[in-house]
């Protein structure tokens, strides 16, 4: 627990805690599927605890930045910074398209903040990171989709914290190659971009992505020599042959690194879960995965894209 000088910070962590973090936990545990009364026990998750829990917060909040562990109400908030790591997420909070599945909040965003890259770089030293995941809210309101932004962000965290590795989970620029060469060209280890769902369910799902584009986003990627990753949401009602169709078609565009997890719903706006695909399926995917030639496959109920991250980076295997 934190010393006497933290009492404001802990008194914070509580109101937070008790208004906005755990009645999501609590509604997350409740919510019902069709096939089962409760959510399974295999999706409890960690409630948020310890120094190391409140110095990520801390650091977040005095620099006033963002994560997408916050904005996208992700079930391993306690277990992530309780060991002291987060996914940054540039470019503000409020995303430019409606995506059915995702919490960030959809409006007209503020204008890039141009002090931001120094900030994650410095929060990143002082968080002591060896590695890095960034993100970013859509940015269709600005010409560039925010694609100086991100490189910028990427040189900052080269410069002050050299050795660190850096993953980028991408929006898709709208399929436009010239922005994603921006990112490209200052190399972070790892290029990811999420596919999210199967073919067939993308329209309803993704709101103004496509499949196709989102693949041939993976492949511009892959074709630079950067490790190019995608991840899905499982639970949505795609069928098993067609989660096994979507993995071919990441091969075919030599995606290397795959994640799997299953969708939760963040409010009773969002798609409603179809199922909740057991551990034991997961395993099968991961499997199958691995025997089409993913180089690593994390597939269990809890992942999501940044989780266990540093992994992904062939030298940390
Ligand atoms: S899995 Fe990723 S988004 Fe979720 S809490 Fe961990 S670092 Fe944040």
């Amino acid at each position: 627990m934190p010393e006497k000088g933290n009492a404001l910070t802990l008194q914070a962590f509580n109101l937070e805690f008790h208004y906005k973090v755990l009645p999501y936990l609590l509604s997350a545990m409740e919510t019902p599927a069709p096939k089962y009364n409760r959510k399974p026990d295999w999706l409890k998750i960690k409630l948020p605890k310890g120094e190391n829990y409140l110095k990520v917060k801390g650091i977040l909040e005095e620099q006033g930045l963002h994560t997408i562990c916050v904005s996208g109400k992700c079930p391993n908030l306690g277990e992530c910074w309780s060991a002291g790591t987060a996914t940054f997420m540039i470019l503000g909070d409020i995303c430019t398209r409606s995506c059915k599945f995702c919490a960030t909040a959809t409006g007209k965003p503020l204008l890039p903040d141009a002090n931001e890259p120094l900030k994650i770089a410095s929060s990143v030293k002082e968080l002591n990171l060896k590695h890095v995941v960034l993100t970013s809210v859509d940015r269709d309101d600005l010409p560039d989709g925010g694609a100086t932004h991100w490189a910028a962000t990427i040189r900052a965290i080269r410069n002050e914290c050299p050795g660190v590795t850096i993953e980028t989970l991408i929006p898709d620029f709208q399929g436009k190659t010239e922005l994603l060469d921006l990112v490209i060209a200052e190399k972070p280890e790892i290029i990811s971009h999420n596919l999210e769902t199967v073919r067939r369910l993308t329209p309803e799902v993704r709101s103004a992505a496509k499949y196709e584009r989102s693949l041939g986003v993976l492949w511009h990627i892959a074709a630079s020599g950067i490790t190019a990753k995608s991840g899905l949401m499982l639970g949505l009602g795609e069928k098993e042959a067609e989660v096994l169709e979507t993995m071919d078609d990441l091969r075919k565009v030599n995606c290397s690194v795959l994640t799997l997890g299953q969708y939760l719903q963040p409010s009773l706006e969002h798609l409603k879960v179809v199922e909740y695909i057991t551990p034991e399926q997961f395993e099968k995917y991961r499997q199958a995965g691995l025997d089409k030639g993913f180089r690593h496959v994390e597939s269990r109920p809890l992942v999501r894209s940044s989780y266990h991250a540093e992994k992904h980076i062939p030298q940390n295997r």
